[in-house]
């Protein structure tokens, strides 16, 4: 994490495959990198002060590829220009459809029992809001404030305790298994450990296969096509249906989890956390996949992160959530420039690397 080291260290050594490529002053190495993997780092993570978002710019990425000879080689692509002319277009559609969302939460409760039962903890309190389709919605806010548990409510992993989560109207909350079961399958989730929600005993043909026959899709070739296809989509080889899960980079299982998300064709993907477990360049390139799968297969995403600079690329729309409630909500071009809840502004000061940032464009 290249904030916090900004942040802490003095002086700082770049290793890559082994080797230390590059050694500095943090504030020079942070100014003028000389080693182009140390720059290709530079590039690929995301800070507040770049104003860098998803409809305008693809994030630069490293792609590491060994060598015979067992070193390490490495390209860095730089960040590209999205052509924009099709986003106006969906922005105007989303805009449109407002009135019809694909999701929408209203004064959603969820309460956790405690001391056996005697008392309950209520993890989220009161939360109301919209995901039209097409649209990407970020949720912030520190740990432990109640973002996972209302993702695992929307899915009803957990029973909310009051209020409606609607999903094209109809409000899932009081719905019987049986009745939930057909709209399951339109909203997926991505978690941040892909590899604690994977079955290690299975190969990854067999994983998404298992989802595919669980959700009643009974021809055996159109499943088939369809786990081929979606690798394909992921950027995975189609060799990987025969393998592990342990087999995978960190990268490469997220890869999986999202494939695993997608097979169903959902219409929202809820993704927690997704990449907070990878490196800043695994990092760029998982978000450039969720960027690219969202423009060809038309998704809506809710985006949950602890880490405001990703969650200021890759959103259209914000919350800030604190202890259960939203405090603060915005687009994305207004809530980082002028927060209005106090909370927001600890939250952007508490980003590494964010003040100084502020003192050297100063
Ligand atoms: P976040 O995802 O924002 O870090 P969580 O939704 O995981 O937050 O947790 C919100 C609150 O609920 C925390 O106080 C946490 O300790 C509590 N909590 C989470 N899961 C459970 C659970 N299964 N049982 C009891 N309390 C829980
Ligand atoms: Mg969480």
């Amino acid at each position: 994490d290249l904030g916090v080291v900004a942040q802490h260290a003095d002086r700082v050594a770049v290793m890559l495959a082994g080797r230390v490529v590059e050694q500095a002053a943090t504030s020079q190495l942070f100014a003028r990198a000389e080693h182009a993997y140390t720059r290709g780092l530079l590039g690929a993570s995301l800070n507040l002060v770049d104003d860098l978002h998803y409809r305008g710019w693809k994030l630069p990425e490293i792609r590491h590829v060994r060598s015979d000879d067992g070193s390490a080689a490495f390209s860095v692509i730089p960040r590209a220009p999205y052509s924009s002319e099709d986003d106006a277009r969906r922005e105007a559609d989303n805009a449109a459809s407002v009135d019809a969302p694909l999701l929408s939460l209203h004064d959603v409760r969820i309460d956790y029992p405690q001391r056996h039962g005697k008392t309950t903890l209520r993890a989220v309190d009161g939360v109301s809001l919209q995901i039209a389709p097409g649209e990407t919605v970020g949720l912030v806010g520190e740990s432990g404030c109640g973002k996972s548990t209302l993702s695992k409510a929307i899915l009803r992993l957990v029973p909310a305790s009051g209020g409606q989560i609607r999903l094209r109207g109809t409000d899932l909350v009081p719905l019987r298994e049986r009745e939930l079961r057909p709209l399951r399958r339109h909203v997926q989730m991505v978690f941040q450990d892909p590899y604690a929600s994977l079955n290690p005993r299975r190969t990854v043909g067999e994983i998404l296969d298992t989802v595919l026959v669980v959700n009643g899709v009974s021809d055996a070739r159109r499943r088939r096509t369809r786990i081929a296809a979606i690798l394909d989509r992921v950027g995975l080889p189609g060799s990987a249906q025969q393998r592990f899960p342990h087999e995978f980079s960190g990268g490469q299982r997220q890869r999986i989890g999202i494939a695993r998300a997608l097979v169903l064709e959902p219409d929202l993907l809820i993704c927690d956390e997704p990449v907070s477990a990878l490196d800043v360049s695994i990092q760029a390139q998982i978000l450039n996949l969720l960027v690219d799968l969202k423009r060809d297969l038309g998704l809506a995403y809710l985006f949950i992160s602890h880490d405001l600079s990703v969650v200021r690329y890759i959103a259209d729309r914000v919350h800030v959530m604190q202890a259960g409630r939203i405090v603060e909500s915005g687009d994305h071009r207004e809530i980082w420039r002028a927060p209005q809840h106090p909370y927001t502004r600890t939250l952007l000061d508490a980003v590494p690397g964010r003040k100084s940032e502020d003192a050297r464009a100063a």
